[in-house]
C-alpha cells in the first residue's frame, strides 16, 4: 500500500482517539460551563494540569481535521471530476468520537476514491504536511492503528503490519513487523515520494 491510503486510511481512528482521550474539554465547549466542570472534578487541585492535556489533544485533534479537510477542499476546487460524489460535511465533527470518525471516513474515502485525480494536482508540500502530523500525533499520543497485514516472505503467513516513521535528520521509511516470527522489514522512501 502507497503512503497516500495508508496515511488518509489512518487518520479516522487518530482522529478517533484524539476526540476520545480529549472529551473533557471538547464536552465544556459544547455547551457546558467551565464552573459545570469544576464540580464535575470535585476541585481544582489537577485542573491546571488536566485543561493543558485536554487543550493540547482538542487542539491536535482540530489541526489535523483543519488539514485533512483544507485538503480535501484544494481537491475539490482544482479537480472538478471530483466534485459530484463529494460528501456534505454538516458542521459539529468533533463533537463526539463517533462523529469524528464518520466524519473522516466519508472525507477520506472520497479523496481514495479520487486517487488519480489528487495524483494529477501534485500536492506534494499539502500532503507532506498532513501525513508527518500523522505520524506525529500517532507518535506523540501513543496511538497505534492496526492496518491490514501482509504476507510474510520469511514464516509465510499474513501477520505482517506496515507502518511508516520519521528518520531522525529527514527521511521517511517504511517499516513492517512480522507479529507471527518477528521478522522486521525495512524499506526508505523517497523525498517527495507520497504515492
Ligand atoms: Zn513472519
Amino acid at each position: 500500500m502507497h503512503q497516500f491510503e495508508h496515511h488518509l486510511g489512518q487518520i479516522p481512528d487518530v482522529l478517533a482517539m484524539l476526540v476520545t482521550l480529549a472529551q473533557p474539554t471538547i464536552g465544556v465547549s459544547r455547551g457546558g460551563s467551565r464552573f459545570d466542570r469544576l464540580q464535575i472534578t470535585g476541585g481544582n487541585e489537577h485542573r491546571d494540569l488536566g485543561d493543558t492535556i485536554d487543550e493540547t489533544l482538542t487542539r491536535d485533534a482540530q489541526y489535523l481535521w483543519g488539514l485533512l479537510t483544507g485538503y480535501a477542499a484544494t481537491v475539490w476546487e482544482q479537480a472538478p471530476e471530483s466534485r459530484e460524489d463529494a460528501p456534505d460535511l454538516a458542521g459539529g465533527a468533533l463533537t463526539t468520537a463517533g462523529a469524528a470518525k464518520d466524519a473522516a471516513l466519508l472525507t477520506v474515502g472520497w479523496l481514495i476514491h479520487h486517487t488519480p485525480a489528487a495524483y494529477t494536482l501534485q500536492l506534494v508540500e499539502d500532503e507532506r504536511e498532513l501525513f508527518s502530523t500523522v505520524r506525529r500525533l500517532k507518535a506523540v499520543h501513543g496511538i497505534h492503528p492496526h492496518p491490514r497485514p501482509t504476507l510474510c516472505d520469511t514464516c509465510g503467513r499474513r501477520r505482517v503490519e506496515w507502518d511508516y516513521t520519521d528518520v531522525k535528520g529527514g527521511g521517511v521509511l517504511r517499516v513492517g513487523l512480522c507479529r507471527s516470527c518477528g521478522e522486521t522489514f525495512i524499506e526508505r522512501q523517497d523525498e517527495g515520494e507520497n504515492r
